[in-house]
Protein backbone atom coordinates (compact mmCIF):
# COMPACT_ATOMS: atom_id res chain seq x y z
CA UNK A 1 0.00 0.00 0.00
CA UNK A 2 1.25 3.47 -1.08
CA UNK A 3 0.66 7.05 0.82
CA UNK A 4 0.44 10.18 -0.07
CA UNK A 5 -0.31 13.71 1.04
CA UNK A 6 -4.03 14.86 1.21
CA UNK A 7 -2.48 18.18 -0.61
CA UNK A 8 -0.49 16.36 -3.39
CA UNK A 9 -1.30 12.70 -4.78
CA UNK A 10 1.52 12.81 -6.71
CA UNK A 11 4.14 12.08 -4.61
CA UNK A 12 3.83 8.85 -3.10
CA UNK A 13 5.55 7.22 0.11
CA UNK A 14 5.74 3.73 1.60
CA UNK A 15 4.10 2.59 4.78
CA UNK A 16 7.85 3.14 6.26
CA UNK A 17 8.30 6.34 4.88
CA UNK A 18 4.94 7.58 6.17
CA UNK A 19 5.57 6.59 9.47
CA UNK A 20 8.91 8.30 9.41
CA UNK A 21 8.15 11.18 8.08
CA UNK A 22 4.78 11.83 10.27
CA UNK A 23 3.59 14.74 8.64
CA UNK A 24 4.45 15.63 4.92
CA UNK A 25 6.41 18.57 4.35
CA UNK A 26 3.00 20.51 2.39
CA UNK A 27 1.26 20.36 5.81
CA UNK A 28 -1.46 17.69 4.02
CA UNK A 29 -1.49 14.79 6.06
CA UNK A 30 -0.76 11.13 4.80
CA UNK A 31 -3.42 8.83 3.53
CA UNK A 32 -3.46 5.43 2.19
CA UNK A 33 -4.01 5.42 -1.89
CA UNK A 34 -7.31 3.91 -1.41
CA UNK A 35 -9.24 2.30 2.02
CA UNK A 36 -9.30 -1.57 1.48
CA UNK A 37 -12.92 -2.76 1.17
CA UNK A 38 -13.12 -6.37 2.83
CA UNK A 39 -15.62 -8.60 0.44
CA UNK A 40 -18.61 -10.11 1.83
CA UNK A 41 -16.91 -13.64 2.73
CA UNK A 42 -14.19 -11.42 4.10
CA UNK A 43 -16.22 -9.79 6.47
CA UNK A 44 -18.64 -12.92 7.81
CA UNK A 45 -14.82 -14.85 8.36
CA UNK A 46 -13.66 -11.62 10.34
CA UNK A 47 -16.56 -11.70 12.41
CA UNK A 48 -15.24 -15.31 14.04
CA UNK A 49 -12.03 -14.24 14.99
CA UNK A 50 -10.43 -13.18 17.93
CA UNK A 51 -9.37 -9.53 18.33
CA UNK A 52 -5.35 -10.15 17.76
CA UNK A 53 -6.65 -11.58 14.63
CA UNK A 54 -8.79 -9.20 13.59
CA UNK A 55 -6.13 -6.46 14.44
CA UNK A 56 -3.43 -8.28 12.13
CA UNK A 57 -6.00 -8.57 8.87
CA UNK A 58 -6.87 -4.92 9.77
CA UNK A 59 -3.33 -4.03 9.75
CA UNK A 60 -2.19 -6.34 6.93
CA UNK A 61 -4.64 -4.41 4.36
CA UNK A 62 -2.56 -1.18 5.18
CA UNK A 63 1.69 -2.67 5.33
CA UNK A 64 1.21 -5.40 2.59
CA UNK A 65 4.61 -7.11 2.72
CA UNK A 66 6.33 -4.07 4.31
CA UNK A 67 6.20 -5.93 7.54
CA UNK A 68 6.51 -9.65 7.54
CA UNK A 69 3.45 -11.80 7.92
CA UNK A 70 4.55 -13.22 11.19
CA UNK A 71 6.27 -10.08 12.30
CA UNK A 72 3.27 -8.42 11.58
CA UNK A 73 1.41 -10.99 13.73
CA UNK A 74 3.69 -10.74 16.44
CA UNK A 75 3.27 -6.98 16.95
CA UNK A 76 -0.79 -7.01 16.66
CA UNK A 77 -0.48 -9.73 19.29
CA UNK A 78 1.24 -7.85 21.64
CA UNK A 79 -0.58 -4.53 21.03
CA UNK A 80 -4.06 -6.29 21.27
CA UNK A 81 -3.18 -8.55 24.48
CA UNK A 82 -6.13 -6.62 26.95
CA UNK A 83 -9.56 -7.16 26.38
CA UNK A 84 -11.76 -4.83 24.98
CA UNK A 85 -15.25 -5.50 25.92
CA UNK A 86 -18.65 -4.08 24.73
CA UNK A 87 -20.61 -3.67 27.84
CA UNK A 88 -24.69 -3.68 27.87
CA UNK A 89 -25.95 -1.20 29.72
CA UNK A 90 -29.51 -1.21 28.21
CA UNK A 91 -31.49 -2.73 25.88
CA UNK A 92 -30.01 -0.80 23.09
CA UNK A 93 -27.12 1.06 24.67
CA UNK A 94 -23.60 -0.64 24.73
CA UNK A 95 -20.14 0.85 25.91
CA UNK A 96 -17.07 -0.01 24.36
CA UNK A 97 -14.37 -0.04 26.59
CA UNK A 98 -11.40 0.95 25.37
CA UNK A 99 -9.49 1.47 28.59
CA UNK A 100 -8.05 -1.52 30.07
CA UNK A 101 -4.43 -1.24 28.42
CA UNK A 102 -1.65 -0.41 30.25
CA UNK A 103 -2.20 3.72 30.26
CA UNK A 104 -6.31 3.22 30.45
CA UNK A 105 -7.08 4.86 27.47
CA UNK A 106 -8.00 4.10 23.74
CA UNK A 107 -4.28 5.79 22.49
CA UNK A 108 -2.64 2.43 24.24
CA UNK A 109 -3.80 0.90 21.21
CA UNK A 110 -2.52 2.87 18.62
CA UNK A 111 0.80 4.28 20.78
CA UNK A 112 2.22 0.82 20.62
CA UNK A 113 1.32 -0.02 17.36
CA UNK A 114 3.42 2.83 16.42
CA UNK A 115 6.22 2.34 18.57
CA UNK A 116 6.43 -1.04 17.72
CA UNK A 117 6.23 -0.40 13.53
CA UNK A 118 9.18 2.38 14.87
CA UNK A 119 11.64 -0.54 16.64
CA UNK A 120 11.30 -2.83 13.88
CA UNK A 121 12.48 -0.40 11.19
CA UNK A 122 15.05 1.70 13.63
CA UNK A 123 17.04 -1.41 12.94
CA UNK A 124 17.63 -0.33 9.51
CA UNK A 125 18.37 3.56 10.14
CA UNK A 126 21.56 5.52 10.63
CA UNK A 127 20.08 8.75 12.47
CA UNK A 128 19.04 8.59 16.03
CA UNK A 129 15.15 8.46 16.31
CA UNK A 130 13.79 11.02 17.95
CA UNK A 131 9.50 10.95 18.25
CA UNK A 132 8.35 14.24 19.82
CA UNK A 133 4.48 14.25 20.42
CA UNK A 134 2.39 17.20 21.77
CA UNK A 135 -0.35 16.26 24.65
CA UNK A 136 -3.37 17.42 26.18
CA UNK A 137 -3.29 14.32 28.76
CA UNK A 138 -3.09 11.16 27.89
CA UNK A 139 -1.20 10.84 24.32
CA UNK A 140 1.83 11.31 26.63
CA UNK A 141 1.48 8.27 28.61
CA UNK A 142 -0.03 6.21 26.15
CA UNK A 143 3.19 6.94 23.70
CA UNK A 144 5.54 7.34 26.90
CA UNK A 145 4.39 3.34 27.69
CA UNK A 146 4.53 2.41 24.28
CA UNK A 147 8.05 3.35 23.75
CA UNK A 148 9.48 2.98 26.97
CA UNK A 149 12.66 0.94 26.64
CA UNK A 150 12.92 0.50 23.24
CA UNK A 151 16.37 0.74 21.78
CA UNK A 152 17.28 3.98 19.85
CA UNK A 153 14.93 5.74 20.13
CA UNK A 154 13.93 8.77 22.56
CA UNK A 155 10.44 10.22 22.99
CA UNK A 156 10.20 13.76 23.75
CA UNK A 157 6.55 15.01 25.25
CA UNK A 158 5.06 18.43 25.17
CA UNK A 159 1.93 19.09 27.69
CA UNK A 160 0.44 22.06 28.83
CA UNK A 161 1.14 23.11 32.39
CA UNK A 162 -1.08 22.64 34.69
CA UNK A 163 -3.69 21.44 32.28
CA UNK A 164 -3.32 17.59 32.70
CA UNK A 165 -4.61 15.73 35.71
CA UNK A 166 -2.00 14.71 38.57
CA UNK A 167 -2.53 10.97 37.10
CA UNK A 168 -1.91 12.08 33.54
CA UNK A 169 1.49 13.82 34.47
CA UNK A 170 2.68 10.78 36.79
CA UNK A 171 2.31 8.28 33.50
CA UNK A 172 4.48 10.59 31.48
CA UNK A 173 7.33 12.07 33.92
CA UNK A 174 7.65 9.00 36.27
CA UNK A 175 9.21 6.73 33.23
CA UNK A 176 12.59 8.71 32.56
CA UNK A 177 15.03 6.59 30.58
CA UNK A 178 14.69 7.13 27.07
CA UNK A 179 11.75 9.31 28.06
CA UNK A 180 11.88 13.15 28.34
CA UNK A 181 8.76 15.59 29.26
CA UNK A 182 8.63 19.26 28.85
CA UNK A 183 5.84 20.99 30.37
CA UNK A 184 5.17 23.87 28.49
CA UNK A 185 4.22 27.18 30.02
CA UNK A 186 1.42 27.52 27.46
CA UNK A 187 -1.79 25.80 25.94
CA UNK A 188 -1.83 22.35 24.00
CA UNK A 189 -1.78 24.34 21.32
CA UNK A 190 0.84 26.07 21.59
CA UNK A 191 2.42 22.55 22.03
CA UNK A 192 1.18 21.28 19.11
CA UNK A 193 2.17 24.07 17.03
CA UNK A 194 6.04 23.77 18.47
CA UNK A 195 5.94 20.11 17.63
CA UNK A 196 4.56 21.01 13.93
CA UNK A 197 7.48 23.53 13.45
CA UNK A 198 10.08 21.11 14.67
CA UNK A 199 9.13 18.83 11.90
CA UNK A 200 9.90 21.15 9.30
CA UNK A 201 12.61 22.26 10.69
CA UNK A 202 15.82 21.56 8.35
CA UNK A 203 18.24 21.68 11.24
CA UNK A 204 16.60 19.12 13.56
CA UNK A 205 16.08 16.83 10.07
CA UNK A 206 19.13 16.81 9.25
CA UNK A 207 20.46 15.25 12.35
CA UNK A 208 17.43 13.00 13.62
CA UNK A 209 14.85 10.86 12.37
CA UNK A 210 11.93 13.07 13.65
CA UNK A 211 8.79 11.39 13.50
CA UNK A 212 5.67 12.13 15.41
CA UNK A 213 3.59 10.35 17.68
CA UNK A 214 0.49 12.29 17.53
CA UNK A 215 -3.01 11.01 15.94
CA UNK A 216 -1.74 12.67 12.68
CA UNK A 217 0.87 9.68 12.39
CA UNK A 218 -1.07 7.12 10.34
CA UNK A 219 0.79 4.46 12.04
CA UNK A 220 -1.22 5.38 15.52
CA UNK A 221 -4.22 6.35 13.10
CA UNK A 222 -4.85 3.71 11.33
CA UNK A 223 -5.01 0.71 13.77
CA UNK A 224 -7.51 2.38 15.65
CA UNK A 225 -10.00 1.05 13.25
CA UNK A 226 -9.90 -2.36 14.90
CA UNK A 227 -11.47 -2.14 17.34
CA UNK A 228 -14.59 -0.95 15.40
CA UNK A 229 -15.07 -4.49 13.66
CA UNK A 230 -13.83 -6.05 17.11
CA UNK A 231 -17.29 -4.18 18.93
CA UNK A 232 -19.44 -4.85 16.36
CA UNK A 233 -18.43 -8.49 16.19
CA UNK A 234 -19.49 -8.49 19.68
CA UNK A 235 -23.38 -7.57 18.59
CA UNK A 236 -25.82 -10.27 17.14
CA UNK A 237 -27.20 -6.97 15.25
CA UNK A 238 -26.18 -5.96 12.02
CA UNK A 239 -27.85 -2.97 11.35
CA UNK A 240 -29.32 0.78 12.24
CA UNK A 241 -26.10 0.88 14.42
CA UNK A 242 -24.92 4.38 15.76
CA UNK A 243 -21.22 4.83 17.27
CA UNK A 244 -20.64 8.03 19.22
CA UNK A 245 -17.17 8.73 19.30
CA UNK A 246 -15.85 11.53 22.10
CA UNK A 247 -13.31 13.57 20.03
CA UNK A 248 -11.04 15.90 20.16
CA UNK A 249 -8.15 15.75 16.91
CA UNK A 250 -10.68 13.33 15.29
CA UNK A 251 -8.23 10.61 15.24
CA UNK A 252 -10.60 7.91 16.81
CA UNK A 253 -13.59 8.87 14.55
CA UNK A 254 -11.57 9.91 11.14
CA UNK A 255 -10.72 5.53 12.05
CA UNK A 256 -14.54 4.48 12.42
CA UNK A 257 -15.11 6.25 8.84
CA UNK A 258 -12.31 4.30 7.73
CA UNK A 259 -13.72 1.01 9.24
CA UNK A 260 -16.82 1.73 8.18
CA UNK A 261 -15.45 2.43 4.44
CA UNK A 262 -13.34 -1.14 4.37
CA UNK A 263 -17.10 -2.54 5.00
CA UNK A 264 -17.82 -2.31 8.38
CA UNK A 265 -21.80 -1.59 8.65
CA UNK A 266 -22.50 1.73 10.82
CA UNK A 267 -25.08 3.90 9.43
CA UNK A 268 -24.23 6.65 11.47
CA UNK A 269 -21.15 8.95 13.76
CA UNK A 270 -22.21 11.22 16.09
CA UNK A 271 -19.33 13.76 16.89
CA UNK A 272 -19.55 14.06 20.63
CA UNK A 273 -17.22 17.01 21.80
CA UNK A 274 -16.86 19.42 24.63
CA UNK A 275 -17.44 22.87 24.16
CA UNK A 276 -14.50 22.81 22.24
CA UNK A 277 -17.19 22.46 19.26
CA UNK A 278 -14.98 23.38 15.81
CA UNK A 279 -16.37 20.40 13.84
CA UNK A 280 -19.88 20.43 15.76
CA UNK A 281 -19.97 23.90 14.03
CA UNK A 282 -18.82 23.26 11.05
CA UNK A 283 -21.20 20.60 10.38
CA UNK A 284 -23.48 23.27 11.53
CA UNK A 285 -22.32 26.54 9.14
CA UNK A 286 -19.93 24.75 6.75
CA UNK A 287 -17.40 26.53 8.26
CA UNK A 288 -14.23 25.66 9.93
CA UNK A 289 -12.86 27.78 12.40
CA UNK A 290 -10.28 26.73 14.74
CA UNK A 291 -9.95 28.63 17.86
CA UNK A 292 -8.02 28.50 20.20
CA UNK A 293 -8.65 25.46 22.97
CA UNK A 294 -10.16 25.90 26.04
CA UNK A 295 -9.66 23.71 28.84
CA UNK A 296 -12.33 21.92 30.48
CA UNK A 297 -12.96 18.99 32.40
CA UNK A 298 -12.09 16.26 29.67
CA UNK A 299 -8.92 17.76 28.91
CA UNK A 300 -8.04 15.23 26.05
CA UNK A 301 -10.08 16.52 24.13
CA UNK A 302 -9.48 20.20 24.67
CA UNK A 303 -8.39 20.52 21.05
CA UNK A 304 -9.44 24.39 19.05
CA UNK A 305 -8.00 23.43 15.28
CA UNK A 306 -8.68 19.18 15.34
CA UNK A 307 -5.63 17.89 13.17
CA UNK A 308 -7.63 14.75 11.69
CA UNK A 309 -10.38 17.53 10.05
CA UNK A 310 -7.58 17.48 7.12
CA UNK A 311 -8.36 13.34 6.96
CA UNK A 312 -12.13 13.86 6.72
CA UNK A 313 -12.46 17.01 5.22
CA UNK A 314 -10.45 14.70 2.02
CA UNK A 315 -12.55 11.77 2.42
CA UNK A 316 -15.79 12.87 1.81
CA UNK A 317 -14.23 15.31 -0.66
CA UNK A 318 -15.25 18.70 1.09
CA UNK A 319 -18.95 16.93 0.43
CA UNK A 320 -20.23 18.92 3.00
CA UNK A 321 -24.25 17.41 2.36
CA UNK A 322 -22.60 13.90 2.38
CA UNK A 323 -20.47 14.75 5.36
CA UNK A 324 -23.86 15.62 7.68
CA UNK A 325 -25.66 12.16 6.02
CA UNK A 326 -23.01 9.95 8.26
CA UNK A 327 -22.40 12.58 10.69
CA UNK A 328 -23.56 14.76 13.34
CA UNK A 329 -22.38 16.85 16.24
CA UNK A 330 -23.30 17.24 19.46
CA UNK A 331 -21.35 18.89 22.34
CA UNK A 332 -21.26 19.71 25.86
CA UNK A 333 -20.54 22.31 28.60
CA UNK A 334 -18.53 20.81 31.78
CA UNK A 335 -21.66 20.95 33.25
CA UNK A 336 -23.59 18.87 31.11
CA UNK A 337 -20.55 16.50 31.33
CA UNK A 338 -21.01 16.07 35.13
CA UNK A 339 -24.61 15.18 34.67
CA UNK A 340 -23.94 12.21 32.04
CA UNK A 341 -21.74 11.13 34.52
CA UNK A 342 -24.70 11.14 36.98
CA UNK A 343 -26.85 9.54 34.57
CA UNK A 344 -25.27 6.84 33.21
CA UNK A 345 -24.29 5.96 37.41
CA UNK A 346 -27.78 6.36 38.36
CA UNK A 347 -29.95 4.92 35.66
CA UNK A 348 -27.17 2.01 34.81
CA UNK A 349 -25.07 1.68 37.43
CA UNK A 350 -22.01 2.48 35.14
CA UNK A 351 -19.01 4.62 35.76
CA UNK A 352 -17.48 6.62 33.39
CA UNK A 353 -15.19 9.15 33.12
CA UNK A 354 -15.83 12.34 31.73
CA UNK A 355 -14.84 11.69 27.87
CA UNK A 356 -16.93 8.54 27.60
CA UNK A 357 -19.92 10.28 29.31
CA UNK A 358 -19.90 13.07 26.74
CA UNK A 359 -19.93 10.26 23.87
CA UNK A 360 -22.80 8.46 25.87
CA UNK A 361 -24.43 12.07 26.16
CA UNK A 362 -24.39 12.48 22.18
CA UNK A 363 -25.94 8.99 21.77
CA UNK A 364 -28.44 10.34 24.12
CA UNK A 365 -29.53 12.78 22.54
CA UNK A 366 -29.31 11.68 19.14
CA UNK A 367 -33.06 11.68 17.64
CA UNK A 368 -33.66 7.95 15.48
CA UNK A 369 -35.91 5.28 15.52
CA UNK A 370 -34.66 1.57 16.50
CA UNK A 371 -30.91 1.88 16.46
CA UNK A 372 -28.73 0.25 18.63
CA UNK A 373 -26.31 3.05 20.36
CA UNK A 374 -22.31 2.76 21.09
CA UNK A 375 -20.25 4.67 22.79
CA UNK A 376 -16.34 4.72 22.55
CA UNK A 377 -15.10 4.59 26.71
CA UNK A 378 -11.98 6.13 25.87
CA UNK A 379 -10.44 6.33 29.75
CA UNK A 380 -10.72 4.75 32.81
CA UNK A 381 -12.61 6.64 35.24
CA UNK A 382 -10.04 6.52 38.09
CA UNK A 383 -7.96 8.81 35.42
CA UNK A 384 -10.40 11.61 36.21
CA UNK A 385 -11.09 10.35 39.69
CA UNK A 386 -11.57 14.08 41.52
CA UNK A 387 -14.38 14.24 38.94
CA UNK A 388 -16.20 11.22 39.05
CA UNK A 389 -16.43 11.34 42.99
CA UNK A 390 -17.34 14.56 43.23
CA UNK A 391 -20.26 13.41 41.07
CA UNK A 392 -21.07 10.34 42.14
CA UNK A 393 -20.58 11.44 45.97
CA UNK A 394 -18.14 8.11 46.40
CA UNK A 395 -14.39 7.22 46.20
CA UNK A 396 -13.09 5.25 43.25
CA UNK A 397 -10.30 2.69 43.75
CA UNK A 398 -7.24 3.42 40.89
CA UNK A 399 -6.40 -0.05 39.51
CA UNK A 400 -2.90 -1.06 39.94
CA UNK A 401 -1.65 0.88 36.61
CA UNK A 402 -2.15 4.18 38.59
CA UNK A 403 -1.19 3.13 41.76
CA UNK A 404 2.59 1.71 40.57
CA UNK A 405 3.38 5.23 39.57
CA UNK A 406 2.33 6.95 42.57
CA UNK A 407 5.14 6.37 44.49
CA UNK A 408 7.99 7.19 41.91
CA UNK A 409 9.77 10.13 40.67
CA UNK A 410 8.77 12.99 38.57
CA UNK A 411 10.94 14.53 36.41
CA UNK A 412 9.96 16.85 33.76
CA UNK A 413 11.66 20.39 32.18
CA UNK A 414 9.64 23.73 32.19
CA UNK A 415 9.68 25.86 29.29
CA UNK A 416 7.73 28.96 27.47
CA UNK A 417 6.47 28.41 24.44
CA UNK A 418 9.64 29.85 22.40
CA UNK A 419 9.98 27.71 19.53
CA UNK A 420 14.05 28.67 19.69
CA UNK A 421 14.28 28.11 23.09
CA UNK A 422 12.96 24.43 22.74
CA UNK A 423 15.04 23.74 19.54
CA UNK A 424 18.13 24.50 21.02
CA UNK A 425 17.56 22.26 24.40
CA UNK A 426 16.85 19.70 21.74
CA UNK A 427 19.76 19.77 19.38
CA UNK A 428 21.54 20.35 22.87
CA UNK A 429 20.46 16.72 24.26
CA UNK A 430 20.32 14.20 21.80
C1 LIG B 1 -7.36 11.46 23.02
C2 LIG B 1 -8.63 11.21 23.74
C3 LIG B 1 -9.87 11.53 23.17
C4 LIG B 1 -9.97 12.20 21.82
O1 LIG B 1 -9.57 11.36 20.79
P1 LIG B 1 -9.24 11.98 19.34
O2 LIG B 1 -8.82 10.83 18.53
O3 LIG B 1 -8.15 12.99 19.54
O4 LIG B 1 -10.49 12.61 18.86
C5 LIG B 1 -11.01 11.20 23.86
N1 LIG B 1 -10.97 10.64 25.08
C6 LIG B 1 -9.80 10.35 25.68
C7 LIG B 1 -9.80 9.75 27.03
C8 LIG B 1 -8.59 10.61 25.03
O5 LIG B 1 -7.45 10.31 25.63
Amino acid sequence: MNYYSTKNSSRSYSFKEALFEGLPSDNGLFVPENIPVFSKNERSHLRTLPLEDVGYRVMKQYIGSEIEDHKLQEITAEVLNFPIPLKQLDQNLYSLELFHGPTLAFKDVGGRFMSRSISYFSSSTTKKTLVLVATSGDTGSAVAHGFHGVENVDVVILYPDGMVSELQELQMTTLGDNITAIKIDGTFDDCQKLVKQGFLDKDLKEKYQLTSANSINIARFLPQSIYYFHALNQLEVTDNIIVSVPSGNFGNLTAGLYAREMGLPISKFIASTNINDIFPQYLNTGNFNPKPSISTLSNAMDVGNPSNFERIRYLFNDDLKKTRSLIQGFSYNDLQTKEAIKELYQNYQYLSDPHGAIGYAGLRDYKGDNYTGIFLETAHPSKFKDTVEEVINKPIQLPLQLQSCLNKESKSIKMTNNYNLFKEFILSQW
